[in-house]
């Protein structure tokens, strides 16, 4: 039997492992990070009459810029921004593939801080771009000296942050971004998919945006606007990064029905966001509740919350499966993490974790 081993496969690919969130049908899945709540039905409904429309023209293929779905995106993000700063793709994993493709590669290193997106690591060694790690400060954070040291020693092509960041749901000081920004000569990535469940008035990185052109920042629909299914993923950047963007995109990368579904779900944004609130009241209850049940928290402004003092990691995963709860173990020693779901979901997931002995 032929084995993965056997062919020919590029070098720097070999023995490596995939993206492997378990997929597994349970009653509650708090394990990606994913908005449970379903969208809402009045919105379900305008969102098929615009796919009805484009299958109509589905013989033709789509429009390769996109330009409506990037004037909704402009105007959803504001600060100023408009379709010539927006770029979006299929998920924002296949956004920061692009980003490398483009800025990374072959010779080149992209800097992250783990613990991280998984996915960040996965797709430097996809686009063959060297990983290279950098460490945090306590509690999961980057001061801007710790930044601008890591990015001093290694002089990286790109920078990739998180913030907040997956898996600990720390945010990042822009004060931080704007040091390692000065700090370099490459790309500055902030990937910024869990923004929307920071605390009201938490700033973002598009607020640096204006007079820094290697600056982009990545989001996604997949959080808080409950789209993860339909894959669509963007970022804001200065006009000339879209513009290296489209030099690696496959013409006509968002399909039709991708484009006609994410443009009506925006035009309901408001509606769409209406779980935001109470998600991240779950998180908070969380934050609150595990301590209450011999655990230690870390401080999120997501919609997941990473704890600790945990005995057997997978122990206790294993254990919540047998009740048909998933949540995620990421081999952080001593920790899981668990996505806020509805409350009746968070309220299983504490109460199974109540009975279960430490
Ligand atoms: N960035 C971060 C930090 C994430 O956690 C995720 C999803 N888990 C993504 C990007 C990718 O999301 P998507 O491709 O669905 O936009």
């Amino acid at each position: 039997m032929t084995s993965l081993a056997d062919l020919p496969i590029r070098d720097d690919l070999r023995g490596l492992t995939p993206y492997g969130a378990p997929q597994k049908s349970v009653r509650i899945a708090l394990n990606v990070n994913e908005n449970t709540h379903p969208i809402p039905e009045a919105v379900a409904q305008s969102i098929v009459e615009a796919l009805a429309a484009a299958i109509l023209q589905v013989n033709r293929y789509p429009d390769r810029e996109f330009v409506i779905l990037r004037d909704s995106l402009a105007n959803y993000l504001g600060h100023g921004l408009t379709r010539d700063n927006v770029w979006a793709a299929n998920g924002s994993n296949e956004v920061l593939q692009q980003i490398l493709q483009a800025f990374g590669g072959p010779g080149r290193t992209v800097l992250g801080f783990p613990p991280t997106y998984s996915m960040h690591s996965i797709i430097a060694s996809g686009t063959g771009t060297r990983w290279v790690e950098g460490t945090r400060d306590d509690e999961y954070r980057i001061s801007p000296e710790t930044a601008v040291r890591w990015v001093t020693e290694t002089s990286p092509d790109v920078i990739f942050f998180c913030s907040p960041n997956n898996p600990t749901g720390t945010p990042l000081s822009l004060e931080t971004i704007a040091a390692a920004y000065d700090a370099t000569d490459g790309m500055v990535v902030v990937d910024e998919a869990y923004a929307e469940f920071a605390q009201d008035g938490l700033p973002t990185a598009l607020s640096l945006l204006a007079g820094r052109e290697r600056l982009i920042v990545s989001r996604t629909m997949s959080k808080a606007f409950a789209f993860a299914g339909a894959r669509v993923g963007y970022m804001a950047s200065h006009p000339s990064v879209t513009d290296a963007m489209r030099l690696v995109r496959l013409p006509y990368h968002l399909s039709a029905l991708t484009q006609a579904a994410a443009v009506a779900a925006l035009a309901h944004t408001p509606e769409m966001l209406a779980m935001v609130d109470d998600i991240r009241t779950q998180r908070d209850r969380l934050l609150v509740e595990l301590p209450k049940l011999g655990y230690t928290v870390h401080d999120s402004a997501s919609n997941f919350v990473l704890f600790g003092g945990v005995s057997d990691p997978h122990a206790l995963f294993e254990r919540l499966l047998e009740d048909d709860i998933i949540i995620r173990d990421l081999s952080i020693e001593g920790h899981l993490r668990v996505t806020a779901g509805t409350e009746a979901e968070t309220t299983a997931f504490l109460d199974a974790l109540g009975r279960i002995a430490r």
